[in-house]
């Protein structure tokens, strides 16, 4: 692994902490969840996801800087995994292995990373890295890190790999 910044770098203090911590989307005081108000409104010929169903919607990422990064979400509004109910939990596996295995079509990646922060939205969604094959830098956490920072991908490239992906997860269907 390899921080994505020259050295030295200089270690800053931890803050004090913030209780309460502010609002995130979706919640009270927060602003209204976006993703709730666009599945409400579901127009898949003006949003095009690259696939959903009735539980969940695999979503394009926008200013992607490496192609094949795609994010999921559950159709209703849950926050995190404590919260979904059953049976959205046990799609969750099955979807996200078609995910990956989906990703993984487009060629040329050592590993797909799954990731759940959840310190956004507070809309279940998880973002799929693809880390490309080859890179070692961006192993583990530093992927997120040096996707934040390279150039955005040619637009062509990334509509290629998630058309690879949704051709993919059509063919599961
Ligand atoms: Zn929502």
């Amino acid at each position: 692994m390899t921080l994505p910044y020259a050295e030295p770098l200089t270690r800053v203090e931890l803050g004090p902490r913030v209780i309460p911590e502010p609002p995130r989307v979706g919640e009270p005081g927060g602003d209204p969840c976006g993703l709730c108000k666009w599945f409400a409104d579901f127009d898949e010929s003006e949003h095009t996801p690259l696939w959903s169903n009735d539980e969940w919607v695999l979503c394009r990422a926008t200013e992607v800087t490496i192609p094949g990064v795609v994010w999921l979400a559950s159709r209703g509004h849950h926050d995190s995994f404590a919260d979904l109910p059953d049976k959205l939990a046990a799609s969750y596996g099955p979807v996200v292995a078609r995910i990956e295995r989906a990703i993984l079509s487009v060629g040329d990646i050592a590993r797909v990373h799954v990731y759940r922060w959840g310190d956004g939205s507070s809309h279940f969604h998880i973002w799929f890295f693809p880390r490309p094959l080859g890179m070692l830098e961006a192993r583990r956490e530093m992927l997120p890190l040096w996707a934040d920072l390279l150039p955005e991908a040619p637009k062509a490239e990334v509509a290629e790999a998630e058309e690879k992906i949704a051709a993919a997860m059509a063919a599961g269907d």
